[in-house]
This record gives structure tokens, sequence and C-alpha cells, in this order.
């Protein structure tokens, strides 16, 4: 059970997460929010609406997702976008050409990719460093540093960032910190509560939870900078269709219970990985042993469902296994209620140059686990059995 929180609504977790959004539609009482395809609305006379113009500006399902979004992190305003993507591309246009980015070199692949590969050529420019290293990003620091660009728990190595200290550093600079709070979800840490200026999501992982949608969002309490978030949301036009839109709605009503058995599952095969001869080294930040044990015990309310995992033997035997589970789908994404596994260097972050990932930490032995709300001792035979020595 996860203790209440005075930014959401005075009820503990669960109960916000199945009661957030808008309520009963007020025309019809229906509990679920209608789905409203239409492109454009109805006016009575020009510019006399009743709130909805056309459907890239305004759109009432996405309304609904938009309010539930930031009733789960505790925020005032909540923004929806096409993709994870779309909405990280929405926070670098409040930017301008000579601004600078401090961002975690331990991220996202395609953010890296935004970063460097799409608004360097506009003249922002990003420094990659080790978050968790206060001294490192003070470092980084210019009088042009606009935006802190950080992932916690990190992805794949699920490094663990002091928000609080991380948001003191920015604000104190004047820059903006941003967490992309796709990893741990509102469910286990509301990043406004520590300081942040704006949560950044990937809607396709755990809150739309089941691997059927694509979509990203923006949470935030500031008016100003949610004004300007919103202009750029129809300016730019990276908005989720209307069905996309909620189908992250319906996912969110459950992600409670979710995320509690993704996390008590990451535990036990955690620990099956822990004590297994093929293994080198485990990372879930639930372990007593990982480096951010205690500073994610103080700043989440549980640790997660992804675990990455070095093996002994290697690229190859990281190659291996992640061939040889059947329970464990090799695919790239994570978050949904299935078990995913994947080989970061060749899929989610190959995007970003071999000799940044080492840099990073990012061997390429490294094997990321997305564990899914299945029997837990049915995960662990198929890790089991993928890791047998003896296995053709
Ligand atoms: C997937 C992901 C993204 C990008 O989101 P898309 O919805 O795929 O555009 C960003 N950050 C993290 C941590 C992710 O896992």
């Amino acid at each position: 059970m996860s203790p209440r929180s005075a930014r959401t609504k005075g009820t503990r977790f669960g109960t916000t997460a199945v009661h957030c959004g808008p309520g009963p539609d007020p025309a019809t009482g229906a509990l679920w929010p209608p789905i409203v395809l239409s492109a454009t609305f109805a006016q009575e006379a020009p510019g006399k609406h009743k709130g909805f113009e056309y459907s890239r500006t305004r759109n009432p399902t996405r309304v609904a997702l938009e309010k539930a979004l930031a009733d789960l992190e505790g925020g005032a305003h909540g923004l929806a976008f096409a993709s994870g993507c779309a909405a990280a591309s929405a926070v670098v246009h409040l930017l301008s050409t000579g601004d600078h980015i401090v961002a975690g070199n331990d991220l996202y692949g395609g953010t890296y990719r935004l970063f460097t590969n799409v608004y360097a050529r506009f003249g922002i420019e990003t420094s990659y460093v080790d978050t968790t290293d206060l001294a490192a990003v003070k470092k980084a620091m210019r009088p042009k540093t606009r935006l802190v660009w950080v992932e916690t728990p990190s992805n794949p190595l699920l490094r663990i960032t002091d928000l609080r200290a991380i948001a003191a550093l920015s604000h104190e600079r004047g820059a903006l910190v941003a967490v992309d709070n796709t990893f741990a979800t509102p469910a286990l840490q509301r990043p406004l509560e520590h300081g942040a200026d704006l949560v950044v999501h990937s809607t396709t992982k755990y809150l739309g939870g089941h691997s059927d949608v694509v979509g990203g969002a923006i949470v935030l309490d500031d008016p100003k900078l949610r004004d300007d978030l919103a202009y750029l949301q129809n300016a730019v036009g990276g908005v989720p269709g209307v069905l996309d839109s909620y189908l992250v709605f319906r996912g969110l009503k459950t992600l409670a219970i979710r995320m509690e058995t993704h996390g008590r599952n990451a535990e036990r095969i955690a620990g099956f990985l822990g004590g297994h001869r093929a293994v080198e080294r485990v990372m879930w930040p639930g372990l007593r042993d990982h480096p951010g044990h205690g500073l994610a015990a103080r700043q989440m309310t549980g640790f997660g469902g992804m675990i990455s995992v070095v093996l002994r033997g290697g690229l190859e035997a990281g190659l291996r296994l992640v061939s040889g589970t059947k329970l464990f789908r090799c695919a790239e994404s994570l978050g949904g209620v299935e078990s995913l596994i994947e080989h970061p260097a060749s899929m989610t972050h190959a995007s970003i140059p071999k000799a940044e990932r080492e840099k990073a930490g990012l061997s390429d032995g490294l094997v990321r686990l997305s564990v899914g709300i299945e029997d837990p001792e049915d995960l662990v035979e198929d890790l089991r059995q993928a890791l047998r020595p003896d296995r053709a």
C-alpha cells in the first residue's frame, strides 16, 4: 500500500488510479469517457463554441486522458502526445538555437538519437553525464544550459539519480528539470514531489500496460509552462489519436496492481539470477548491493519490474539467453503484462555509438528483462532452462 499523497486528491495511489480522470460524462452519465472521433466541432458563431474547435488543438477523449495523467502524477496539468519521443520533442521545442541540454549518459536510445542526431542540427547541443554524480552534472552546466534531462531508474543500467539534489542544482542555474518517469511510473515515484518541473512518459510502456498502443505524455504544475507546451502540442502537432488516448486511459486504471505484481515478480527473478553461476551481475534497485538501493528506498515506493543482467559468458552468452527463453519473448519495448527480454547493444540502444555505450558502462554482454505479471515460478523455470550450459 502506498502512502497518501497530498498531491493525489488525498487518496492512496491504488484508489487514485481507479478514480483518475474526469469522472462520469455530464451529458450522459457514462462512467467512461466518450470516444469522440470527430475532427472538428460545430460553432454557434465564429469563435463561440463549447471549448472544442479542432481535434489537434483539443479533443474530449484526449482531455480525459490528460486529466487522468495529471491526477496520477499529482500534477496540475497533463498533456498527451503521439509517442514518448513526441513528448520529448515538445520539451526540446521550449528551447532555442544556442541553448544547451545536460542529459544522463544512460538513457533511452531514442532520446539520445533525438537530441544528438536531430536537435544538434538546430544548434541545441547536449552534454551527456552520469546524473548520479552531482559534481559531474555541475561541471557540465553552462550559462546557456536550459534543460537537465534525467532518467531514474535509468535505461538500461537501472542507476538511481537523486531528484531533489538535481532539482536544487538545476534551479540554482535557472535550468528546467525534466524526468523521464517511464520505468518507475507514478505508482512508484512522483518526480514533481521531488522538485522536478516536467515529468515525461512513454505511455507505450507501463501506463498503457498491454503493448497495444504507442503514446507519450508530459505532466507539470507551472501554468505558463503548461500554456507554452500546449501551444507546441498544437503548433507542432504530435498529438495522439483518439482511440489510442482511450486505450492509455483504460490502462491507467490497473496501473497500481500491475506495478505491484511487476515488482514482486522482479524481486523473485533478481534473487534467482543473483544466485545463478552463469550470472556475473544483476542490476535491480531492490537489491541491497545495488549502489542506488538506499536512495531508491527513499525516493520510490517500490523498485519496479525492470532488471538488467551481465552474464559471465559475455556477449555470446547474452545472445544465447535472449534467444533461448520461451515465455520471455525477445522483443523491444517493456512494461506490458507479458515478460520481454532484449539485448540493448543490438536492439534498443543500437542508435548509441559503441564507444559512447561503453563509456556509460553499457557492455555488449548486457541483457535487459521486462518482468511481466505471469506466475513468477514459470518465469524462473523459463530462465533456468535458457541458462543451462548444455542447451543446444
Ligand atoms: C520507450 C521509451 C521512450 C520513447 O517512447 P516511445 O513511446 O517509444 O516514443 C522514452 N523513454 C523511455 C525510458 C522509454 O522506455
